[in-house]
């Protein structure tokens, strides 16, 4: 996964992108609709008595140029309604289809107007169908303003929001309040005409241009656009920051178990290191070092503890006359059988060559004595060699180390009593000193 942006970069990318859209904005050109060019209205056609009248020569209302949207009117004394305007028609306004224009707010018009009216009303018509028939236009609600002559003399922009329903439409309708808003969203049509009484006079009118025009979105919707990309990027940002943080955790989780499973693995192979330091590879039991650790360890525990050394007679012969695998087999065997006389709380080692070293807890010289003779008796009764040729003894030194007293000088004393064993013979017990009553086997 890419890294997520940082803020600033972010900040940075989010403002410009805002002021972008305020002034794109604003300088995007109006969206138009221009309702003189053809193809825009559906139709168009002059409003008034366009049928010659009684005692008039020529139609009260016509056109001059109807290209140029050039028209005349001149009643010359008639009653009833005298019309003169001109409608666009727009989308298909006999169904009641007319066109969605809430998005312009403005209606720009070039009129060139010569005549007696006061006024020139630019009217529309929404069609809603909630109350209006296509066959009645006049039920399409009607929006219009007035405009003073002045006014239009020279092009004249009307917002929308000046159109409003007349008092006369609302009154012949007799609708409920919320009917009679202005409403942009079906026009049907638009018309630009004279309210006021022509009786007499000529009216000349020219109309040049009648656009609509609105911006392409609405403030409002670039407010709520640059809301919700705000909104959707601090979003996104917030989602890849989790995502990053999750993977990071997960990745440091990984580094964490590897590690916890290399302190294991290392921890295991320390001890195998620790132990292997302490066993005599040959024979499986404690070496001198692990001997060492281990009468240190008795020694703290204020005990009276026996000591026997134990020496083969006479292995120097087995190396020269079997070799030194039979030799090395006679101390394995010789470890095996001494370890199986023991109790589980001795410790048995191999103290250097063909010597062994049981330590013991006791209270009385008899005990470790009596040990080292059970050990005497089981070695010359063993089988030492695989295959048969030849059986050992061994010669034991005996004494007590008192509680607090320093064993190498009771180790001494032991292989004393060993080196008068082997003077003595060999295959004895021997005790380490005077008090130690001796023994002879
Ligand atoms: P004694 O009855 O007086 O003890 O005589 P001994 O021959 O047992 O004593 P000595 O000290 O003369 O000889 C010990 C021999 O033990 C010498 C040495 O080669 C042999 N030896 C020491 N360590 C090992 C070992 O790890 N393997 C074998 N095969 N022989 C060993
Ligand atoms: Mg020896
Ligand atoms: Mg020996």
């Amino acid at each position: 996964m890419r890294p997520a942006p940082s803020n600033p970069g972010f900040l940075a990318a989010g403002i410009a992108l805002t002021v972008a859209m305020l002034l794109g904005q604003s300088w995007l050109p109006p969206r138009t609709m221009e309702l003189t060019r053809p193809g825009v209205a559906s139709n168009f056609f002059l409003v008034g008595a366009q049928q010659a009248v009684e005692g008039q020569d020529e139609p009260p209302v016509r056109w001059v140029d109807v290209d140029r949207r050039h028209w005349r009117c001149h009643y010359r004394g008639i009653d009833g309604r005298q019309g003169c305007g001109l409608t666009f028609m727009l989308g298909d306004a006999e169904k009641g289809h007319g066109l969605d224009l809430s998005h312009f707010d403005t209606l720009h018009m070039e009129l060139r107007y010569k005549g007696s009216s006061p006024f020139v009303r630019v009217a529309l018509r929404n069609f809603d169908a909630r109350f209006s028939k296509p066959e009645d236009g006049n039920s399409a609600r009607m929006q219009s303003v007035n405009l003073r002559q002045r006014d239009v003399a020279k092009p004249v922009d009307i917002e929308m929001a000046e159109l409003t329903v007349p008092e006369w439409w609302m009154q012949q309708f007799d609708l409920a309040r919320e009917y009679n808003r202005p409403s942009l969203e079906n026009v049907t049509s638009f018309t630009v005409d004279l309210p006021a009484d022509l009786s007499g006079h000529p009216q000349d009118l020219v109309l040049r241009s009648l656009t609509l025009k609105g911006e392409w979105i609405s403030r409002d919707r670039v407010y709520l656009g640059i809301l919700c990309l705000w909104l959707l990027g601090a979003s996104v940002l917030a989602m890849w920051r989790w995502q990053e943080l999750r993977q990071r955790d997960r990745r440091q989780q990984r580094e964490i178990d590897a590690l916890t499973a290399r302190t294991r693995q290392l921890r295991v192979e320390q001890d195998q290191l620790r132990r292997l330091a302490t066993i005599d590879e040959l024979t499986g039991v404690l070496n001198r070092r692990g001997l060492e650790t281990a009468l240190d360890d008795l020694e703290a525990q204020a005990e009276t503890l026996g000591l026997v050394l134990l020496d083969i007679d006479y292995f120097k012969h087995i190396n020269d006359r079997w070799g030194h695998a039979a030799g090395d087999e006679v101390l394995r065997r010789v470890a095996a059988i001494v370890s199986a006389n023991l109790r589980n709380a001795d410790v048995v080692g191999r103290w250097g060559g063909e010597e062994f070293l049981i330590v013991c807890r006791c209270r009385h010289i008899d005990e470790p004595a009596a040990l080292a003779d059970k050990l005497r008796a089981a070695l010359a009764a063993g089988t030492v060699d695989p295959k048969g040729r030849f059986g050992i003894t061994a010669s034991f030194g005996v004494t007590l180390v008192p509680p607090g007293a320093a064993t190498h000088r009771a180790f001494r004393r032991a292989d004393a009593a060993l080196y008068r064993a082997k003077e003595a013979g060999r295959n004895r017990v021997e005790l380490g000193n005077a008090q130690d009553a001796a023994t002879t086997m």
